[in-house]
């Protein structure tokens, strides 16, 4: 067969099969399902397991120690002579050629920048080329390319990357050297995919950036982030819009107002607030102080009081002492998050906090992780709880992982719950009474009719 890529044209003798393995955040997950559509429309075939690929593509994570372990433990675990072994994200673009001196089963390095040049580059792994590192910042545009790719099967609610890279440079990021500057998409290559997602029965959107609320800014004359939601508003078939991630310090009083204004912004929002001591926040470098965190957030609770709100925050950061750590957790009293991503600080290379003094034990981050996990535990519980009872609009998404014949979705405040629906409820709003709250899960049941 033929494989065409530009100017490029490739002989194959057989089919490819490739295997991506994702880690980390859902931007990495976007991009993978970038490249999936990449690939297959170069007429490469997926296959569910790297046992049956010819090509096996990983998509690193590098903001904590811990996944990029693993993507260095699984790279260890899939050599091959046979087969073709690509690593891309964050990790490859951290270690670059340093890589393949490293991982002698690897044959090419693709940085975050150039996704779009990956059938080029395999089909140079396969001619046995030589080993290939593509790690360089292009232009925003190019740099952006790959989300071009229309997505294979969307389903009921599909990811859209409005943005990538950051400005910001928190102490302890890694992601502002890896990912690069801040760079957004054009609106309208934006509009137009989410008009496609439309008419391919997406009933909702979640757009993705590190810094959603700065996206346009980097773009004169182009819309900024209040102006592409309203105009994501009017599109025809869309009901949900949701976004990741919002920066406290650029959640301004118009997107805040959005959430009371727009119909298809859902009540729930990511806010990292990261610690709850002033002091740990400005050797974060975050910009903003726990007052003015907490006024957003009651902003936020003004403009929709059922608003859920889930965070990131990070234990042991750099001279973090018990004082400030009971900061944190008396904050997480104050607000009552809905759910909450926690972590235990890691040294990341090239950052300004892996150089502070006061680097603090491992026993002590794990013993503070714990502490705060069961206590944010005690108020999700507690928080799911309190459903019970409610009549919730909900978006069938897709048969449950439990019992059978059970379907999963989400209600607008981005709480899971499962109930008795026949398949063919997926992609309907319909009313579920809430019965149980769990701790990462509701389980309701339908109300009313619904044609099926
Ligand atoms: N842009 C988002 C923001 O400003 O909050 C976060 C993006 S970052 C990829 C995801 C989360 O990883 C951060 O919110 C932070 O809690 C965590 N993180 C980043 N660097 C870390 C480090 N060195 N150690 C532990 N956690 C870290
Ligand atoms: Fe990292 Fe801070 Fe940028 Fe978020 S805002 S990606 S934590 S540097």
């Amino acid at each position: 067969m033929i494989v065409s890529y530009g100017a490029l044209v490739l002989w194959v003798r057989q089919v490819m099969r490739y295997f991506i393995k994702t880690y980390g955040c859902q931007m990495n997950f976007n991009e993978s399902q970038k490249v999936d559509a990449l690939l297959r429309r170069q007429g490469f075939e997926p296959v569910s397991s790297p046992a049956t690929a010819d090509l096996i593509l990983v998509n690193t994570c590098s903001v904590r120690e811990k996944p990029e372990k693993k993507v260095f433990s699984l790279i260890g675990r899939l050599k091959s002579p046979e087969k073709i072994v690509g690593v891309m994200g964050c990790v490859a673009q951290q270690y670059g050629e340093n890589m393949l001196k490293k991982e002698k089963g690897v044959d090419f390095v693709i940085g975050t920048q150039a996704l779009h040049h990956i059938p080029e580059i395999v089909s140079k792994a396969l001619g046995k080329k030589g080993r290939i590192t593509d790690t360089g910042f292009t232009d925003p545009e190019t740099s952006l390319a790959v989300f071009r790719e229309p997505l294979i099967s969307p389903g009921v609610s599909a990811y859209v990357t409005v943005m990538q890279g950051c400005n910001r440079f928190c102490s302890y990021c890694i992601v502002p050297y890896v990912r690069g500057r801040e760079r957004s998409r054009y609106s309208e290559e934006i509009l137009a995919e989410v008009r496609d997602l439309a008419r391919r029965g997406v009933k909702e959107v979640v757009l993705l950036g590190q810094n959603v609320n700065r996206y346009g800014l980097d773009r004169k004359g182009d819309l900024t982030f209040p102006q592409l939601l309203r105009r994501i508003e009017k599109i025809g078939g869309i009901k949900r819009v949701r976004f990741v991630t919002s920066h406290p310090a650029d959640l301004d009083d118009e997107i805040i107002h959005l959430f009371g204004e727009l119909e298809t912004v859902c009540e729930s929002i990511h806010l990292p607030f990261q610690s709850g001591s002033d002091r740990i926040l400005r050797l974060m470098g975050r910009g903003y102080t726990r007052a003015m965190y907490l006024r957003k957030i009651e902003k936020l609770r003004e403009v929709k009081p059922e608003i859920s709100i889930t965070a990131d925050v990070i234990v042991g950061f750099p001279g973090e002492n018990e004082r400030d750590f009971n900061e944190t957790l008396s904050l997480m009293e104050t607000v009552q998050f809905d759910a909450l991503f926690s972590f235990r600080y890691t040294p990341r290379p090239l950052t300004r906090a892996a150089r502070y003094a006061g680097q603090v034990p491992e026993e002590i981050k794990l013993k503070r992780l714990q502490t705060l996990q069961i206590l944010q535990s005690e108020i999700t519980l507690k928080k799911n709880r309190l459903q019970e009872g409610k009549l919730k609009k909900v978006l069938v998404e897709k048969p449950s992982k439990h019992p059978e014949g059970f379907m999963m979705g989400r209600t607008r405040d981005n709480r899971i719950v499962n109930f008795e629906a026949p398949k063919r409820l997926a992609g309907q709003e319909i009313d579920v009474r809430i019965l149980e709250g769990y701790q990462n899960s509701l389980l309701g049941k339908v109300e009313g009719v619904y044609v099926y």
